[in-house]
């Protein structure tokens, strides 16, 4: 289903959405105060507009209430970002999307109604931090402040044992959602499953579980 999309702020963040959705085939209205901007982009999104996103009167002229899934992607102006958010929220907005820059902003987004609070740099620098960590450990995803996923080369440890074995579940707290081999996901595997070195596991739960896995299974001292 196609659907419309308002980008609010053309930073490298905002602006990357933004082309990400125009390539994806979607309707984007791109918004941002500054003109070289909207001129950079008024060949990428389908329209580009200059205005000032906390002005309520703007923002209901350019029709924003209509659009499907709005993202608001004002870094430094952490004013300007609550504003443009009770902006939204107050004109019944479907589905809004913000970043935030610190832990503070996003409590404050969080209560003035923003659907979904993104932290990118905090985001990637926990996930670079797991990867650097080991080779083995290739994708970290949070869930909530104590859940996550992980994305995990099954490694030498693991290897040629089944899932009954390694008893990850009653030993670690955390689950095999899924394993990937040879570009093929077999969700759910039976408990009898025999991990390959090579396999790619997807494992989910608690934060403090997942990092006594790593430590025992995953990571090669
Ligand atoms: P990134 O790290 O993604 O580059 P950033 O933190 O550098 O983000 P900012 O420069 O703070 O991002 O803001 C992104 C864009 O938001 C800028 O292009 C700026 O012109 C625009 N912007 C800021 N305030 C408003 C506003 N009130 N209305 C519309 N656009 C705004």
């Amino acid at each position: 289903m196609k659907r419309d999309y308002a980008v609010i702020g053309l930073g490298r963040f905002g602006g990357s959405i933004c082309k990400e959705l125009s390539s994806e085939g979607m309707q984007v209205l791109a918004i941002d105060a500054d003109e070289d901007k909207i001129n950079e982009y008024k060949n990428i999104a389908s329209h580009a507009v200059i205005a000032d996103s906390t002005d309520e009167a703007t923002l209901k002229d350019l029709g924003i209430k209509n659009i499907d899934h709005v993202i608001v992607a004002i870094g430094d102006n952490i004013q300007a970002s609550i504003l443009t958010t009770v902006v939204l929220t107050d004109l019944g907005v479907q589905s809004i999307t913000v970043k935030a820059q610190n832990d503070y902003h996003e409590k404050i987004l969080n209560r003035i109604g923003a659907h979904q609070v993104v932290h990118p740099e905090r985001d990637m620098g926990i996930r670079i931090a797991h990867n650097i960590i080991s080779n083995n450990i290739l994708d970290y995803l949070e869930l909530s402040d104590d859940h996550s996923i992980v994305e995990v080369k099954a490694g030498a440890k693991m290897g040629g044992n089944s899932l009954v074995q390694l008893d990850i579940r009653a030993e670690y707290g955390c689950n095999v959602v899924a394993i990937k081999r040879e570009g093929d996901i077999n969700v759910s595997p039976a408990a009898d499953e025999v991990i390959k070195e090579e396999d790619i596991l997807i494992v989910i739960g608690a934060d403090k579980d997942i990092s006594r896995f790593e430590k025992h299974l995953v990571i090669d001292r």
